[in-house]
């Protein structure tokens, strides 16, 4: 019996950066693209998947549809011959609404099996959207998905950024209506953050506090739960059926494998993550920046990290049965988070309401405490 896996195929070129980025990818690079290609199918062709077969494959980045079509498809080909992909694998590729307009390019990647898009919307009003240092226009929103959907594409996800500059709730709750207009199977929302070391750090003042942004994180909850968006995951609301299989991997401890500077994996038991060096990587080296063997520990600690972020929660018994140990420790705790109105519980399963995702770190990080030592 082969073993599910999530492949991972990162692209770290962008057309230009926007101000608040702190993911690997580098403007400019439009040269380098084709020599990245023989790269990563040489890191492909030189990796094991024996036992394993992808039910899901994700191009991320960076900005995959900057590539083009001809590009991407050779990409997906590559991945092909690596490893097997079972006939209804999820694949999906990001884009930009500036380079994923073109309804024929769209049709080909479609061809190619690619079944996906997330489109990197953010916004739908121009002047927000320029002021984070986005290439596109929130016409082209509309133009691409037009375009995906004349391609073939039945299965589309928007991302959205809340707490923009200078942003207030009305106009959030206009943006997250225009993108609900678009009608997209999923949607992917998450609060803007100043990186140190990111353009938008030093005016991380122009920021609404964390008192506006938890009112329109709330907002969103309860605004695409009435449009028939189910949330999932802290950050991620999806029609039904319609949730992205790859994420869920990262978040149900599957595996998954990434291929290209920056990308991490969790594969074989060993996490791991390549260096953020295009150089070394299309010189043929391959630099890790991390790696560690996962231990039963580990593993525990990331059980319940990770089962909270999800709205279905977790499942004392599967901690029991998966891990041994007894869950008892933890429900005076939760029964506490459900008293202050940050936990519930539903048919056993325990889990985090949208009060108690606002504060998931501190939850976690008491739930953590709470581990026994080895
Ligand atoms: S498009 Fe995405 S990856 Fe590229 S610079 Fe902007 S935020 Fe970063």
């Amino acid at each position: 019996m082969m073993k599910p896996l999530g492949i991972y195929i990162h692209v770290p070129f962008c057309k230009q950066k926007c101000v608040y980025c702190d993911f690997y990818s580098l403007p400019h690079r439009e040269t380098q693209m084709d020599a990245y290609i023989s790269a990563l199918r040489a890191q492909l062709a030189e990796t094991d998947f024996s036992g394993y077969e992808a039910d899901t494959v994700y191009f991320g980045g960076g900005t995959p549809s900057f590539l083009g079509p001809r590009r991407l498809t050779a990409l997906l080909e590559a991945v092909r011959a690596a490893c097997p992909i079972t006939p209804n694998a999820e694949i999906t590729f990001e884009a930009n609404p500036d380079s994923a307009n073109d309804p024929r390019g769209l049709a080909a990647l479609r061809r190619a099996g690619f079944n996906r898009i997330s489109l990197g919307m953010q916004s739908a009003d121009d002047d927000e959207l320029k002021a984070i240092g986005r290439v596109h226009t929130m016409a082209q929103v509309q133009t691409s998905v037009e375009a995906a959907r004349k391609a073939g594409f039945d299965n589309l996800s928007l991302d959205l950024i809340y707490g923009l500059p200078g942003q207030e709730l009305a106009r959030w709750r206009k943006n997250l209506s225009a993108a609900v207009d678009l009608g997209p199977e999923h949607l992917s929302c998450y609060g803007l953050k100043a990186e140190p070391g990111t353009p938008l750090y030093a005016r991380r003042e122009t920021l609404p506090g964390d008192e506006a942004q938890a009112d329109m994180y709330l907002e969103t909850v309860d605004f695409l739960e009435s449009r028939g968006y189910r949330q999932y995951e802290i950050s991620n609301f999806a029609k039904p059926g319609r949730e992205s299989q790859h994420n869920l991997k990262y978040w149900t401890l599957g595996d998954y494998i990434g291929f290209g500077p920056g990308a991490h994996s969790d594969f074989r038991g060993v996490r791991y993550a390549w260096a953020r060096d295009l150089e070394a990587f299309l010189r043929g080296d391959r630099i890790l920046s991390e790696t560690r063997r996962m231990t039963p520990r580990d593993r525990r600690e990331e059980w319940l990290m990770l089962s909270l972020r999800l709205a279905r929660g977790l499942d004392p018994a599967e901690w029991e049965e998966r891990f041994g140990r007894p869950f008892a420790p933890f429900l005076p705790f939760l029964e506490r988070c459900e008293a202050a109105g940050y936990a519930a519980r539903e048919e056993g399963r325990r889990r985090l309401t949208p009060r108690g995702f606002l504060v998931s770190n501190q939850i976690i990080g008491e739930l953590l405490d709470l581990l026994q030592e080895d």
